[in-house]
């Protein structure tokens, strides 16, 4: 079992923030929804760096991210299935 990044879209959404999005060295992994205005992670792309986690806590003093074991995600959001051009507002 293996531990992804989980945007907690609560804290994110109060932000202006953006700046995770622009260190995940995994392509369309962190994605932003517009509409929220909060950061979130194609749950099926996220290889477990943990870059994003120190990006928001140390660099963005944020903590809006956190490891949480794949099993444990629930109706994660998943490019693949999805695709981009749904938001998070859309797909609920
Ligand atoms: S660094 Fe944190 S607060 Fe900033 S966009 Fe990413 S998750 Fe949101
Ligand atoms: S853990 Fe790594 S691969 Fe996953 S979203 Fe964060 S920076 Fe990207």
């Amino acid at each position: 079992m293996y531990s992804v990044a989980d945007i907690d879209v609560e804290i994110c959404g109060a932000t202006k923030c953006r700046l995770c999005t622009q260190f995940c060295p995994e392509g369309n992994t962190i994605l932003y929804d517009e509409i929220r205005g909060t950061a979130y992670v194609a749950v099926d792309r996220c290889k477990g760096c943990e870059i994003c986690v120190g990006i928001c806590d140390d660099l963005a003093k944020h903590h809006a991210i956190k490891m949480v074991p794949i099993d444990q995600i629930k109706e994660g959001f998943e490019i693949s299935k999805i695709g981009f051009k749904r938001t998070l507002v859309e797909s609920e």
